[in-house]
């Protein structure tokens, strides 16, 4: 019988998320790899730390209890929930209350997936920072919702430009992503600045979507922050709270949200419809990382620290103009006059066997940076430092050879 070919196109939707700009830059690595270069990995945010043993150890215990074998509570359990509302009373003195809820999530990435499905009709604006974490825009255009980059400035201090918006951008704008302390640019944002953003978001009518995933992760002493600090915040915000890097948990796929009641339950009413909670294990496990001493965060944090300080003086002993921000995984550096971050980073993997993230990755406002995770050794980074250090004798100063170096690369 003849099979009638059929050719199956994926939505709209999808051909309209961002082309993935990292092919070339791949396969470059991949290439510079089979010709045996140790490739120094500074790409990707995944904490090298293990889990604290502690939590393993309640995640093991629970495994063996055939009452966690069954499906989830969408929500997450009241012992879960119980932690994440005892964890925000402790690290932000953000006290439980009728008008404040918690739910699990299957880690903030799905979370915050998940808010422009709840919250957005077709065509409604969502503001994304730029840079900014490239799942924020994938999830306006999931939900057939519109992407507009608010650009987060040096000069500003990498916070959010918002009165450079245009009224009718405003007037179809549902809802903004703030993520502080910064993926990528390492930048936090003060209360003041918070206070701010609430009585903005109150005066246009506008869901602030708050991901606090980083935020333990602050080398300037400062205390951990959160939105729901701020007085008449919570009916205006979800706010998510990640297990991944404070607890170095990443593969684990467990945080929560937090923020007005009301707004919890529309999220979850999307949610629930899609996925089942999560594994009520792994919530076992969670809570017993929220209620972890504060010794188990500090010790972590003291670690970025250490590898942060020696890249930031070794980078710039090198000439590296390095951003001057105080938290996140990640440093957050200019390229060189000249180039774009993408030519760069692909220079820099075949000269140097060094892989860094192009800003271009995270938005228009992304380019002429690149970006460092902190989740190397320092033995590791060492290294990395020493190869740098012969590409700044034999090639960097005065950038020129560098220059020389790429055109040769376009004509090859
Ligand atoms: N938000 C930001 C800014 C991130 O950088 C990441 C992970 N790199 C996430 C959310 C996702 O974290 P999780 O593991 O909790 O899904």
């Amino acid at each position: 019988m003849d099979k009638k070919s059929v050719l199956i196109s994926a939505s709209g939707r999808v051909s309209r998320l961002p082309p993935y700009l990292f092919a070339e830059l791949d396969r470059k690595k991949a290439a510079v790899a089979r010709k045996g270069v140790d490739i120094i990995d500074f790409g990707i945010g995944d904490p090298d730390l293990p889990t604290p043993d502690f939590v393993v150890s309640a995640a093991s215990e629970a495994l063996r209890d055939p009452a966690f074998h069954r499906y989830p509570r969408n929500e997450g359990s009241p012992f879960f929930l119980d932690a994440a509302s005892a964890w925000m009373s402790r690290e932000f003195g953000v006290e439980p209350g009728e008008d404040v809820s918690h739910a699990a999530v299957i880690g903030t990435k799905e979370g915050i997936a998940h808010v422009p499905v709840a919250f957005c009709n077709p065509g409604d604006v969502v503001l994304v920072p730029s840079p900014g974490y490239p799942v924020y825009r994938a999830a306006a255009i999931l939900a057939d919702a519109v992407p507009v980059e608010v650009p987060l400035r040096r000069e500003n201090g990498f916070l959010p430009d918002l009165d450079s918006l245009e009224p009718s951008i405003l007037k179809s704008a549902r809802m903004i992503y703030l993520n502080y302390p910064n993926n990528p640019t390492g930048a936090v944002m003060s209360g003041e600045d918070m206070r701010r953003i609430v009585e903005f978001a109150r005066r246009e009518d506008l869901l602030i979507v708050s991901d606090n995933s980083y935020s333990h992760i602050r080398f300037d002493g400062g205390k951990p922050a959160s939105f729901l600090q701020i007085e008449g915040a919570a009916p205006l915000c979800l706010e998510f709270h990640s297990l991944s890097k404070t607890f170095s948990m990443t593969g684990w796929r467990i945080g929560f949200v937090t923020g007005g009641t009301r707004l919890v339950k529309a999220f979850m009413s999307a949610k629930e419809n899609i996925d089942s909670g999560v594994f009520t294990a792994i919530q076992k496990a969670g809570a017993a990382a929220l209620a972890s001493p504060p010794e188990a965060i500090a010790d972590r944090v003291a670690v970025y620290a250490r590898r942060r300080a020696l890249l930031i003086e070794s980078l710039r002993k090198l000439s590296w103009d390095v951003c001057d921000c105080p938290a996140s995984l990640y440093l957050w550096a200019a390229v060189p006059k000249g180039w774009t971050s993408i030519d760069f980073a692909s220079w820099l993997i075949t000269a140097s066997g060094i892989v860094v993230t192009p800003g271009s990755g995270f938005g228009t406002w992304g380019e002429g940076y690149v970006r460092f995770s902190l989740t190397l050794p320092e033995e590791r980074i060492h290294k990395a430092l020493g190869r740098l250090e012969q590409l700044e004798f034999h090639s960097l100063r005065g950038r020129t050879a560098m220059r020389r170096s790429r055109k040769c690369q376009e004509e090859s």
